[in-house]
């Protein structure tokens, strides 16, 4: 009998996403370079051994499998998915279809869809979030490519995906890159809500003294509330946790250093590429870069000294209401970097259905993406910011912001994601800035002119001396 689907790379991510496919009922062949890890992962399938079918080349596995073919790629990202590309297209038939499904740049993503229509083959790029577990039982799917590709794998990605209300968490986005766009972005704003999840913590413990037990309880007390979330749910975890070597609480143990595997950097670069305004994730971003900094961090504060005040009057529903502020204008600004990227790129990207796809299965998952689901699909068009649902909350929780950051800048804590969100909403709420100040500097150092607000025309001059 033969699979209905391929798979090649049984690393973390395919293997666990190779057992789902088989628990879900379908039969999936898979490929892997190194052999002693497929027929260990057979070995270790237990029951459903039974759906899955091992090969040792990529001839075998493509012969594995039921017509029009579909194989999913499970590979680290760049050159060798081409090389899998490379190697499998020539064994397979045009209709055939190669399903890239690692974090794939979406560049590279639009080109391979291009390559693949230009030789009227079928190709599809989706992002897959929930790391391993999220793939074991259930990712959230952002799908790119032609509606038709996608129609075809529809149903096996919508039973291996995460569910929100019985609805499954597999979109498809729009053409070529759009599924690796969105999950890129999806990952921008994992940094920025982790890095404001860390900063309330750093107020929690220096400014106001609180041990990790309590900082625990009340990352539970806030997850029964607005901010219900995984993340905020896994802090709880991460808080009280207990090191099982010295006993001690397993944070205080932890080196104060980030890693990154850049998805956040690189949303960040393509916000820049777009012009769209994203500072609470390029805050989150700097702030890992700082954090690996430890060694001049360290003899930065022999010099200066490292101290911090208590943070005064400030209480904890301040800072759950200052996050929730936050929280709102980090996804405002990410929401409009899709939108703008929809433009370029021609995508028609559905925002409210991206706002569904990610209540479930990924990693920034939260009771708040089904009410930014509803917003934005009540009001087309109107970014969240001003989403009559979204503006009240807005107008709400914004002195709380105000208050926490004045008070921690004042004290010395830092808290650049929240900051930065507070300097993005006075900036956009004010339609008289101070970019008439660069537009003159710019005016008299290299003649670019201006645009006046008392006349028509962008090449107006201030009256510099040639
Ligand atoms: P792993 O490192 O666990 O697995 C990599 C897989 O790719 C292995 O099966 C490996 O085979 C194979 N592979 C590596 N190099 C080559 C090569 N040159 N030629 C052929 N096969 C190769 O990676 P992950 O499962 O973590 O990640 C896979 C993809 O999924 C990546 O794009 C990643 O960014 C993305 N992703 C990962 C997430 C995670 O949480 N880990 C979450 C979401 C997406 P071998 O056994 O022979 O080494």
């Amino acid at each position: 009998e033969k699979a209905d689907i391929g798979l090649i790379g049984l690393g973390t991510m395919g293997a666990a996403l190779a057992l789902n496919i088989a628990e879900k009922g379908f039969r999936v062949a898979v490929y892997n370079r190194t052999a002693e890890v497929t027929r260990a992962f057979k070995a270790g399938a237990g029951d459903l051994a039974d759906n899955i079918v091992t090969t040792e080349s990529h001839e075998e596995l493509v012969a594995a499998l039921s017509e029009p073919r579909a194989v999913i790629l499970m590979v680290p990202a760049g050159r060798i998915v081409d090389a899998q590309i490379e190697t499998l297209r020539p064994l397979m038939d045009k209709p055939d279809m190669v399903i890239d499904a690692g974090n794939a740049d979406f560049h590279d993503t639009r080109r391979r869809a291009e390559a693949a229509k230009a030789a009227g083959e079928a190709f599809l790029g989706i992002g897959v979030s929930g790391g391993e577990d999220g793939a074991r039982h259930g990712p959230s799917i952002m799908g790119g490519g032609t509606p038709e590709a996608w129609d075809r794998v529809k149903h096996i990605l919508e039973a291996i995906a995460a569910r929100h209300d019985g609805q499954p968490c597999a979109t498809w986005m729009g053409p070529d890159g759009a599924g690796h766009f969105v999950k890129a972005v999806h990952n921008g704003i994992e940094y920025a809500d982790m890095q404001i999840i860390a900063e309330t913590y750093g107020l929690l413990r220096d400014g106001m003294g609180h041990d990790y037990d309590r900082i625990g309880a009340l990352f539970d007390r806030w997850n029964d509330g607005p901010l219900q979330s995984y993340l905020v749910e896994i802090s709880a975890r991460v808080s009280e946790a207990v090191d099982t070597r010295t006993g001690r609480p397993l944070l205080s143990v932890i080196e104060d250093t980030a890693g990154q595997k850049g998805t956040g950097r690189w949303t960040a670069i393509e916000a820049h590429h777009l012009g769209a305004p994203i500072p609470v994730i390029e805050a989150a971003v700097s702030a890992r870069n700082i954090s690996a900094l430890k060694d001049e961090r360290e003899r930065v504060e022999t010099r200066f000294g490292g101290a911090v005040e208590p943070l005064g009057d400030i209480d904890e529903a301040t800072l759950e209401q200052a996050m929730i502020a936050g929280k709102i204008l980090c996804y405002a600004q990410g929401f409009e970097m899709l939108r703008e990227a929809s433009e370029t790129f021609g995508w028609d990207l559905p925002l409210p259905a991206i706002a569904e796809v990610w209540r479930a299965g990924c990693i920034i998952r939260s009771a708040m993406l089904d009410e930014m689901a509803a917003a934005l699909g009540d009001a087309p068009g109107t970014p969240l910011l001003r989403a009559p649902a979204f503006a009240d909350r807005i107008e709400r929780a914004l002195p709380a912001l105000r208050r926490l950051t004045v008070a921690a800048m004042r004290s010395g804590h830092a808290v650049s994601a929240h900051a930065a969100a507070l300097g993005y909403f006075d900036q956009m709420r004010r339609a008289r800035g101070t970019a008439d100040m660069i537009q003159g500097q710019r005016d008299y150092f290299g003649r670019h002119g201006f645009a006046r607000l008392d006349d028509e025309g962008r090449d107006h001059h201030g009256p510099w001396a040639d």
